[in-house]
């Protein structure tokens, strides 16, 4: 059977997805080797039961990606920080030096600089959570790939690994190309 492996955006711009792309005509060989089980790629609705290898894009910013970070862990056998953001905070911490209460006053418009659009009702979004925060302070994480984003190169070393089976190596030291 194939190696079951899932993609996933968090608090992330998707770059490091789209850095997976670039990857090119690799993607075809990578297809033959894994089966993709949920992936911003792929229109799956619920994270499935026993994946393999997920790669996780963006640091953890609100309650639903805490929620979602906690079933990627039980539901994943490894578990990589993929990009800066997952790995450190990175461009998505850096709201962290805000207020939640004035960073949402800003997107919403209501600081001077244009209409006041901040919806009456929360209670259908995600709550901001204090802090956004790196993956493994959230859940257990085995692997991390560095980059902003991670260059397809990396991208590609890396997933080889852990398609071989090679992650103990690299357990308690973080993934690098070159
Ligand atoms: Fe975007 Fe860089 Fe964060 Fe990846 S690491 S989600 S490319 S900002």
């Amino acid at each position: 059977m194939k190696p079951r492996v899932a993609t996933v955006w968090l608090g992330g711009c998707s770059g490091c997805h789209m850095s997976f792309l670039d990857m090119d005509e690799r993607l075809l060989e990578l297809a033959d080797r894994m089966e993709l089980v949920f992936s911003p790629f792929a229109d799956v609705k619920e994270f499935p039961a026993d994946v393999d290898v997920t790669l996780v894009e963006g640091a953890v910013t609100n309650t639903e990606n805490e929620h979602f970070a906690r079933i990627i862990r039980e539901r994943s056998r490894i578990v990589v920080a993929f990009g800066d953001c997952a790995v450190t905070g990175n461009v998505t911490a850096m709201r962290n030096m805000f207020r939640v209460d004035d960073v949402i006053d800003s997107v919403y418009g209501s600081n001077g600089d244009g209409p006041v659009t901040k919806p009456d009702d929360y209670s259908c979004i995600a709550k901001l959570l204090p802090s956004a925060r790196p993956l493994h302070e959230v859940i257990p994480v085995d692997a991390f790939l560095h980059g902003c984003p991670p260059m397809a190169d990396q991208i590609w070393f890396a997933v080889n690994e852990l398609l071989n089976n090679r992650l103990p190596v690299f357990s308690t030291v973080f993934l690098r190309y070159g």
